[in-house]
């Protein structure tokens, strides 16, 4: 471990000495594309050329720190294969009807061996283009299907790397324009559990703060996350609260992950038993009357029910399922 973390550190100490000798032409304000904390960072740009990155101590989520992803994963911008300008199939730019037959390169013959190149149509090439056309041809082709199969042929998966007001605007053109439903988004997938549960909990499938608040908490409860390789500033944020400002992590996962070495407590379930654990830690909390009842009576709905949900939930029955200890889940 120790070489590793020297060796990296040599790293970064080189490239910082070389980077600072250099001017930059300009410093572009950005948003790191990685992850959802949205680090903001500061391309220095020399001859067209990104040669560091770095982020104002100001900001508000990252606070001036990047992870390595954001600190130098940014290569791939020079990249020869990057597609860099809109790319169109030949026969709809020669306003040709769609040749039969499959692409170029899966193209075989019926008995199954590869047609060779020259007998190939070339009418599936991918063709640089302007903006303009690319723009036409797909706005073309949109309406072409619309008018032709209805509603039901239109659909929209949305990017979650877009900005919400692309994604807005996305949606009203399918619903406005195309009248339909057939709207989704990667975010759906991705977040598919937690969205239902917050939605049902708090009423909201939105994150229920913001990044910059994490460092704010007194305790954190992390689970079905390894926060340090998915969001690494936010692991920082919650170190920091953790060994500055006294906060407790808790882990409730079956793996040994960073953050429990900066944990007051690692639950290692068995997966798939997260609902067995949280309902006895709810018992408990219900049993031993540390609930919240001002919060209870002011903000929730149909407490009652919930608590005769817990009745068979005790530490013991969870210990069972889960093989987490039953002392474990009463602290
Ligand atoms: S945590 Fe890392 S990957 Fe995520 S936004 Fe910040 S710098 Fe980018």
């Amino acid at each position: 471990m120790r070489g590793a973390f020297l060796s990296g550190a040599f790293m970064v100490a080189n490239l910082q000495t070389n980077t600072n000798r250099v001017k930059a032409d300009k410093v572009v304000s950005s948003t790191c594309p990685y992850c959802g904390v949205g680090c903001t960072l500061q391309l220095h740009v020399k001859d067209d050329f990104i040669f560091k990155v770095t982020s104002p101590f100001d900001s508000p989520v990252n606070q001036g720190n990047l992870c390595v992803k954001g600190r130098f994963g940014y290569d791939f911008i020079y990249h020869p294969k990057r597609v860099t300008t809109p790319l169109a199939r030949r026969y709809l730019l020669e306003g040709k009807p769609k040749p039969q037959g499959r692409e170029q390169v899966f193209a075989v013959s019926t008995d199954g061996k590869p047609i060779p190149d020259s007998q190939i149509s070339n009418d599936w090439d991918w063709v640089e283009t302007d903006w303009e056309t690319a723009m036409n041809l797909v706005a073309d082709n949109l309406v072409r299907i619309y008018k032709r199969d209805g509603s039901d042929a239109m659909a929209v998966y949305c990017c979650a790397k877009a900005t919400n007001e692309d994604n807005y605007l996305l949606q009203k053109m399918y619903r406005a324009l195309f009248r339909t439903n057939n709207v989704d988004h990667c975010t759906r997938l991705c977040h598919a559990g937690s969205v239902v549960a917050l939605q049902q909990a708090v009423g909201s499938s939105a994150m229920s703060n913001t990044a910059s608040q994490v460092i704010m908490n007194d305790v954190f409860i992390v689970t079905g996350s390894n926060t340090s390789e998915n969001h690494p500033i936010i692991a920082l944020q919650m170190k920091e609260a953790v060994q500055k400002y006294g906060a407790k992590c808790i882990v409730v996962d079956p793996r040994r992950i960073d953050l429990v070495d900066f944990s007051e407590m690692w639950l290692p379930l068995k997966p798939g038993t997260n609902v067995p654990v949280f309902s006895a830690m709810a018992h408990v909390i219900v049993k031993e009357n540390l609930v919240n009842w001002e919060f209870v009576k002011n903000r929730t709905e149909g407490f009652n029910e919930f608590v005769e949900s817990l009745e068979k939930f005790t530490p013991e029955y969870a210990q069972e399922i889960s093989g987490v200890p039953a002392e474990d889940i009463r602290k």
